[in-house]
């Protein structure tokens, strides 16, 4: 009850609301009025697009995927861009982003704990959760211990609002002396990317609680949207990003946008990162298919009273693909047993050789998962178009 009155009665955040509501409406009102009277040449629209890029790209490749979830390794010169382009976005210092994020992953949805829940409905979790001072809004920091070791980044809290104001005054008025044209790319680069920028961040928080499918788990709001993904530097795929934080890939097919994870892999190439986290293959399909026979039997379980000879076979079908689906499950754990075995009693010059076989068994494994969701498909398959 007491918690309950203290988020009703929350004080604005009278900083945070100031800026988050000022900006968009100058955007709104100043841009669209001077790119109507004035011409901006293409080089303004390039710093713009390649601030853009920046500003967004340090948000989901710093913030979030470096520092909030420790998803690889970086080289100080890749930190120190990344520290500079997360401060232009104006989402708070690092240590305050990954405390309110790590509380995010780990009271995902709760009404009071998750410092967004999209539980609390859409505005709140785009960005009225910053616009008031809720107590979900305190952090004690304790769950950054590793940040807080960081010289650079105790640097950057103690001094952000100098550090914000350098960058997002300093650095597009640099930008626009050097192209010749210091209000154009001030109002562009500045103005209309810290605001683009916001929203499509907020997004993530929002609309990708809401709109989507949810292929790896049910267990929380996180959906996978690859339109989403357009707009954010490839979170749009949080669902998978929600049971697997560790891994720094969110659209993890091969073919999914996610510019984020090729920058991170290509800077790996260079030797500009290293230690990329990868959830294995075959653990990825495994929840993959766990959904898939969760959702066909919430369907089966939907049929009742007197069944048709269709229902009835897909519900036999169903049943034995279950206890199909649970003997490879003991396979898969019995080749985790043999692994660890394995490599336990292997010379280190022969682990490679160990590895490559285990490869072939894990894929074997994968392939198998990978079919009950096909035999799932088409005992469902019969009932199309028939009355469920
Ligand atoms: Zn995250
Ligand atoms: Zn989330």
């Amino acid at each position: 009850m007491a918690e309950n009155q203290s988020f009703e009665n929350a004080p604005i955040n009278w900083i945070p609301a100031f800026v988050l509501i000022s900006t968009p409406l100058a955007a709104l009102l100043i841009v669209p009025y001077y790119l109507l009277t004035h011409s901006v040449s293409w080089a303004v629209w390039a710093v713009f697009a390649f601030f853009m890029a920046w500003t967004g790209m340090s948000i989901t490749v710093g913030y979030h995927r470096l520092w909030s979830h420790r998803t690889y390794q970086a080289h100080p010169i890749v930190k120190w861009f990344l520290l500079i382009g997360g401060t232009l976005a104006v989402q708070g210092s690092v240590f305050d982003w990954c405390a309110g994020h790590r509380l995010h992953h780990r009271h995902v949805d709760d009404i009071y704990e998750d410092p967004y829940s999209a539980k609390r409905g859409f505005l709140f979790s785009h960005m009225g959760w910053m616009l008031k001072n809720y107590p979900s809004g305190h952090y004690d920091y304790k769950n950054i211990p590793d940040l807080k070791a960081d010289p650079v980044l105790v640097a950057q809290d103690k001094y952000y609002a100098v550090w914000i104001l350098l960058a997002n005054l300093g650095l597009p008025a640099l930008a626009g002396w050097l192209i010749g044209d210091v209000v154009g790319t001030l109002l562009l680069a500045g103005l209309l990317r810290l605001v683009l920028t916001h929203h499509f961040t907020f997004f993530i928080n929002s609309l990708c609680h809401m709109f989507g499918t949810r292929p790896y788990t049910d267990t929380n709001t996180a959906r996978d949207n690859p339109i989403l993904a357009l707009f954010t530097w490839g979170e749009g795929y949080h669902n998978y990003h929600h049971y697997f934080q560790y891994d720094y890939r969110n659209g993890v097919k091969w073919w999914q946008y996610d510019p984020s994870k090729w920058f991170i892999y290509g800077l790996s190439k260079l030797g500009l990162t290293s230690d990329l986290k990868r959830v294995p293959d075959v653990t990825i399909q495994h929840a993959q298919t766990e959904m898939a026979f969760k959702r066909a039997e919430r369907k089966v379980a939907t049929f009742s009273g007197n069944l048709t000879t269709d229902m009835q076979m897909v519900k036999e079908r169903f049943t034995s693909e279950q206890q199909a689906f649970k003997q490879t499950i003991a396979e898969w754990q019995a080749l985790k047993t043999k692994a660890i075995e394995m490599k336990k009693n292997e010379f280190a010059q022969r682990m490679n050789e160990v590895d490559d076989k285990l490869k072939d068994q894990f894929a074997s494994i994968e392939q198998k998962l990978r079919n009950h969701v096909q035999q799932l498909d088409q005992v469902l398959g019969q009932l199309k178009g028939k009355q469920i």
